[in-house]
């Protein structure tokens, strides 16, 4: 097993990013990526107005802290503009039947990416990724990215970097499991969401930074990849990945209502 592990380049992704995050979890994983010189992908919503992702004060030097982080090597997505879900469109990548994007037309879609673009630029922060709230997006909003300057979006299925039909953005994509570690996959990232973590699912987060330190690359390497044209079979095997996706998503909603999590 483990020498199928030596290969595979890890990136780093922790999503939901926001002034009123659980700053508790963020720093206590934030102590171990300081240990393990980590550089992972934040994905910062420009102008959050989810309450779901309110769980502590707000941080009022958020954007300094972003602008440090960036400085110290952190790479910046935008994630989403208000994380606010207004279809229950599903998009490409059908993890979750609702989307910010996937279903609003392109006035719309425009509107909302110049707008994070916007608060980005005035904090001063550079963003080449995107990655869209739950996951949705369709080919408006890649169209849409692509010219307001997003070179690549941080989703999907696949074993190396790569282009869709008709579209210059490139997808890092992300694992669903372990066998993303196996051979075959030059690249995967490991995707975190820390507001809802417990004690010990940070610990399985620590537990697996510290078990993979050896694979696990500065996100902005990611950047250097070449890309490939995504085959048919690879874009059936995207199509199931979602569907684990959304239903490991669901068995975890319905734990957390139980207060299992
Ligand atoms: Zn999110």
């Amino acid at each position: 097993m483990p020498h199928k592990n030596i290969m595979t380049k890890i990136g780093i992704r922790f999503d939901d990013i926001t002034p009123t995050m659980n700053w508790n979890n963020f720093y206590k994983i934030q102590k171990v990526m300081d240990e393990l010189s980590i550089k992972p992908l934040l994905g910062v919503v420009p102008d959050n107005r989810d309450d779901n992702l309110k769980v502590d004060t707000e941080n009022k030097e958020f954007w300094n802290w972003i602008r440090k982080s960036q400085e110290n090597g952190y790479c910046i997505a935008m994630h989403g503009y208000q994380h606010l879900y207004k279809t229950k469109r599903a998009g490409i990548f059908p993890v979750n039947h609702f989307s910010e994007f996937a279903g609003e037309n392109a006035v719309l879609q425009n509107r909302k990416i110049l707008a994070g673009k916007k608060i980005f630029d005035k904090y001063g922060v550079n963003a080449n990724v995107f990655m869209a709230p739950g996951h949705s997006f369709d080919k408006t909003t890649i169209r849409i990215l692509s010219q307001q300057g997003f070179q690549y979006i941080s989703d999907g299925y696949g074993k190396h970097v790569y282009t869709r039909k008709d579209s210059p953005i490139k997808f890092i994509p992300i694992m669903s499991g372990e066998e993303c570690l196996g051979e075959g996959y030059e690249l995967t990232t490991a995707v975190f969401h820390l507001n809802t973590c417990d004690r010990n699912m940070l610990r399985n987060c620590e537990m697996f930074l510290r078990k993979n330190q050896k694979n696990i690359v500065p996100y902005s390497d990611f950047f250097r990849y070449e890309s490939g044209l995504q085959s048919v079979g690879e874009r059936m095997e995207e199509l199931l990945l979602a569907n684990r996706l959304r239903r490991k998503m669901q068995k975890r909603r319905i734990a957390r209502r139980f207060g299992r999590n």
